[in-house]
């Protein structure tokens, strides 16, 4: 299971011309300002820094941009409070966000963090309805699952996997207790890992006829 040993910051961006060259793969996580995104990043890497990166003064408001592995990033999308539900920062959020999910080639897919005491808000919602209008596969991750009782972190998980259907994943997660850490994070290294294998598939020669393409994991 990779950690990703050599993960870097790469940019905040807040116009599309900022964004990193297109190549490669990379997953997007995104979620509500305080689902616990930051904590679960630093998670999933293993790395501590990183959060500090994306909670600098203004950069909450930015895509930011990390290499996990030459070719292979993180993208932290930024999410917005209750408080910016209206006004110029949703515009600026929304334009933001949606020129990412619009243009990006290398997206392989999305991971929506939302807390698991409120999950499914309205910006939960549309985040979703960007990565399905992009076609790409979400994983959830159900945030801060120590602070409920395993019956409850049971019935919030059974019913958000009723609620987004099976081809979305659904977890809960905990960067406190550890809970799904693992699973979240080989996830992110299929996704990550599903495409080199494929860029790595170009036949030689022609494939004979009747011959089985293996099916791609993702
Ligand atoms: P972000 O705004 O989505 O990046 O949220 P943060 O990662 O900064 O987390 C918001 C708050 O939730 C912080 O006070 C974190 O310590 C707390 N938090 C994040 N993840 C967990 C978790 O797994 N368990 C608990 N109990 N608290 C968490």
């Amino acid at each position: 299971m990779s950690a990703y040993p050599n993960v870097r910051f790469l940019i905040s961006a807040n116009r599309r011309e900022q964004f990193v060259t297109d190549i490669g793969a990379e997953v997007a996580v995104a979620g509500r300002s305080n689902a616990g995104k930051s904590t679960a990043i630093n998670a999933l890497t293993q790395r501590k820094s990183l959060a500090k990166t994306s909670k600098r003064p203004g950069a909450t408001r930015l895509i930011n941009f990390f290499e996990l592995e030459p070719d292979r990033r993180l993208v932290d999308l930024p999410g917005y409070g209750y408080a910016a539900v209206t006004g110029e920062m949703r515009r600026h959020w929304g334009q933001l966000v949606e020129a990412y999910f619009q243009s990006r080639r290398s997206l392989r897919g999305v991971i929506v963090v939302m807390d698991i005491r409120h999950p499914m808000t309205p910006h939960d919602q549309d985040m979703l309805g960007l990565a399905r209008g992009r076609d790409v596969p979400v994983h959830v991750l159900l945030t801060k699952a120590d602070k409920l009782g395993r019956g409850a972190v049971q019935q919030t998980t059974a019913a958000v996997r009723r609620e987004l259907g099976a081809a979305v994943g659904v977890q809960p997660f905990s960067a406190h207790s550890g809970l799904g850490v693992i699973e979240a994070r080989g996830r992110l290294d299929a996704w990550l890992a599903g495409r080199q294998r494929a860029e790595k598939r170009v036949p030689e020669k022609e494939t004979p006829a009747g011959s089985a393409e293996p099916a791609g994991e993702d």
